[in-house]
C-alpha cells in the first residue's frame, strides 16, 4: 500500500479503557485495510476507571456494524437485559417512574399519543400513562422477550440494551481489535512531543523512553486528560452549577432481589443510588454532592441500602461534571471521560463515546483537513453533550423533594435556557423537542416530564374536531393488549438463563440452585 504524505498514516490511541478498545474497534473495522497502522497504548499500572454497567440501545448498533455477535457478548460480559431505568423518589418520595426504550400508546391521525392521553386525561377518563407502554409493563412485571421484527407488532414497539461488566466488554473489544492489526503497547506515557514545524503532537513517549510516533492522537486516557488537557490545555466548561454531584461510591453485592430488565436509580439526600442487575451480581453506587453530605454518611447511605452482602470495599470516584472547550483540538480527538462528563443518572457516557467514534469515523481527515473536520467534529459532539446535559438537568430541576437542602436547591438553581424553552412549550401545549437523531427521543423526554408531574395544560387542537369516545376505547383496547402481552412473556432471568448464560449461572443451572 502506498504511503501519502497528506493521510493518516499512524492513528495512536492513548487509552484502554471502554472508550480506547471501542475507538480501536471501530477504526480497525473501517480503516484496516487501508494501510492505517492504529496503535493503542494502556498502562496495567494506572488501570481504567472501572465502573460503567448501563447502557443505551444504540449500543446494539455499534456491535453490530463491528460484526459483534450478540448472544456470545451478553455471555462473556454476564450481561442481562435493560429495558428502561426506574427512578424512585425523583418527584415526590414514594412515587416512582420507569424511562422506558420504546413508544407509549398509538398515534391518531397523525397526532401524537401524549396528546390523546393529555385530553383524556384532562376528561378524568386515562389511565397512568405507562399502562400504555409495553416496556414499563415488561419491566413492572420482571417480564422479557426479543423485541417481534414486524414493525406492526405490539412486540415490536420496544428496545432493549444491556447491563453489562463493562470490563469484559474492554477486553473482548482488545482481543478483536488486535485480530484486526491494531498494535497493543504496554506503558506509561510520561510526556508527549510536538513538531516543531506544525505544533501538532508528533509521538508520546513512554516511561521506558520508548516513543510511539502517529499523525492523529485519539485521547482516551480517562479524567487525566493526557493529551487534550495536560499537554493542549484545552480548557474545560465546568456544568457543576448545573449538574452538582462530584463525587461517587460503587459496591457490587450479591442478589436477594429480582434481577429485573431494568435499572433503578433511587434518590438520596443529596444525590441518588443506582441498582444495575447484572446475572452473577447487583451493581450498586451512590452518586452524591459533597457540599451537603460528607463521605462517610455517603458510604453508610449505600451499605444500609445494599440488598445483599457486599462484594467488595466501595471505591470511591471523583468527577466535575462538564465538558471539553473542543473535543477535538489540533490532531487530538478526546472521546470517553478526557472528552467530558455528565454523571451516569441516564447511561450516556457509553453512548457519547459512541457518538464520538461515529462523528471521527464520519470526519476522518487528512493532514491537511484537519482544522475544517475539529471545527465540525467539535459543533456536532458540543450538541450531543448540551442535549444530554438538559435532559439529566430536567431530572434534579423537577423533583417535588421539599424540606431536603440538596434538593431545595435543585429546584431554585439557575435552569439552562435551553431546558426552560423545553419544559415552557411541554407544559403550555404538549411540544416536545423532536429530534431525530441523538440521545434522548420524543418519549424519553414525555417519561421524564409525566414521571416527574410536569403535564400539559394543553393539547393537539385537532383531536377537539375527532371523535373523543372512539379515542377512548382504541386506547382502552391498547392498555389491554399491552396487559395480555406481558403475560404471556418469559420471567427476565428465565429468557437469559436460555438465551445467553453467563459462566456462572451457567453452573448453577447445572447444579439446579435456584437462587437466581
Ligand atoms: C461513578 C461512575 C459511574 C458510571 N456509570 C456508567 C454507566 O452506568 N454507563 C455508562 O455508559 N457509563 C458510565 N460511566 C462512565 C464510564 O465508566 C466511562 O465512560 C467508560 O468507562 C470509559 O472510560 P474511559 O475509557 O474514558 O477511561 P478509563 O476507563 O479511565 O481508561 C483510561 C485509560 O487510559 C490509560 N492511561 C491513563 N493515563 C495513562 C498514561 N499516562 N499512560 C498510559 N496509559 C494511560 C489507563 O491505563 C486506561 O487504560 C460511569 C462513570 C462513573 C465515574
Amino acid at each position: 500500500m502506498s504511503i501519502n504524505a497528506n493521510f493518516v498514516n499512524n492513528v495512536v490511541i492513548v487509552g484502554g479503557g471502554t472508550a480506547g478498545w471501542m475507538t480501536a474497534a471501530a477504526l480497525s473495522h473501517k480503516f484496516g485495510n487501508t494501510g492505517t497502522q492504529i496503535t493503542l497504548v494502556e498502562s496495567a499500572e494506572i488501570g481504567t476507571v472501572g465502573v460503567g454497567e448501563a447502557t443505551l440501545p444504540h449500543i446494539r448498533f455499534f456491535n453490530a456494524a463491528m460484526g459483534i455477535d450478540e448472544t456470545d457478548l451478553m455471555a462473556r460480559t454476564q450481561a442481562t437485559f435493560k429495558l428502561g431505568i426506574e427512578f424512585c423518589g425523583w418527584g415526590k418520595e414514594g412515587e416512582s417512574y420507569i424511562h422506558p426504550f420504546g413508544d407509549y400508546g398509538e398515534p391518531h391521525n397523525g397526532i401524537a399519543f401524549h396528546h390523546l392521553w393529555t385530553q383524556q386525561r384532562l376528561a378524568g377518563n386515562a389511565k397512568r400513562i405507562c399502562e400504555y407502554s409495553l416496556p414499563v409493563m415488561m419491566a413492572e412485571a420482571n417480564r422479557y422477550a426479543m423485541p417481534d421484527a414486524d414493525p406492526n407488532a405490539l412486540l415490536s414497539t420496544f428496545g432493549y440494551a444491556y447491563q453489562f461488566d463493562a470490563s469484559l466488554y474492554a477486553a473482548h473489544l482488545s482481543q478483536l481489535s488486535q485480530k484486526r492489526g491494531v498494535k497493543r503497547v504496554e506503558g506509561k506515557i510520561t510526556h508527549a512531543k510536538r513538531s516543531a514545524d506544525t505544533g501538532r503532537i508528533s509521538a508520546v513517549v513512554l516511561e521506558n523512553g520508548a516513543q510511539v510516533e502517529g499523525d492523529l492522537f485519539v485521547d482516551c486516557s480517562g479524567f487525566r486528560g493526557l493529551l487534550i488537557e495536560q499537554e493542549l490545555k484545552t480548557g474545560y466548561e465546568d456544568w457543576s452549577h448545573y449538574l452538582p454531584c462530584n463525587r461517587a461510591l460503587a459496591v457490587p453485592c450479591e442478589p436477594s432481589g429480582p434481577i429485573g430488565p431494568y435499572t433503578r436509580a433511587t434518590a438520596r439526600k443529596a444525590g441518588w443510588q443506582w441498582r444495575i442487575p447484572l446475572q452473577h451480581r447487583i451493581g450498586n453506587g451512590h452518586v452524591y454532592c459533597s457540599d451537603y453530605i460528607s463521605d462517610d454518611e455517603a458510604a453508610a447511605i449505600l451499605i444500609d441500602n445494599l440488598e445483599g452482602p457486599a462484594i467488595a470495599e466501595p471505591r470511591p470516584l471523583f468527577f466535575k461534571t462538564g465538558r471539553r472547550n473542543k473535543l477535538w483540538n489540533g490532531n487530538v480527538v478526546s472521546i470517553g471521560l478526557s472528552g467530558g462528563f455528565l454523571e451516569p443518572l441516564e447511561s450516556t457516557s457509553i453512548h457519547l463515546i459512541q457518538q464520538g467514534i461515529t462523528a471521527l469515523v464520519e470526519l476522518f481527515p487528512t493532514q491537511d483537513s484537519m482544522e475544517e473536520d475539529a471545527a465540525e467534529y467539535n459543533a456536532m459532539m458540543r450538541l450531543e453533550f448540551d442535549r444530554v446535559r438538559d435532559f439529566l438537568v430536567l431530572h434534579y430541576v423537577a423533583n417535588q423533594r421539599e424540606g431536603e437542602k440538596f434538593w431545595d436547591d435543585m429546584r431554585r438553581m439557575e435552569w439552562p435556557a435551553s431546558l426552560k424553552e423545553k419544559v415552557a412549550a411541554f407544559v403550555h401545549s404538549g411540544i416536545i423537542p423532536s429530534y431525530d437523531v441523538g440521545a434522548f427521543l420524543p418519549p424519553s423526554w414525555l417519561a421524564v416530564f409525566v414521571g416527574q408531574n410536569i403535564v400539559p395544560q394543553a393539547y393537539d387542537p385537532r383531536l377537539d374536531h375527532l371523535d373523543s369516545a372512539a379515542i377512548a376505547s382504541s386506547m382502552e383496547e391498547r392498555r389491554r393488549q399491552i396487559a395480555d402481552a406481558v403475560n404471556t412473556l418469559p420471567v427476565h432471568m428465565d429468557f437469559v438463563r436460555g438465551h445467553c448464560p453467563g459462566a456462572m449461572v451457567a453452573e448453577m443451572v447445572a447444579e439446579k440452585i435456584p437462587s437466581l
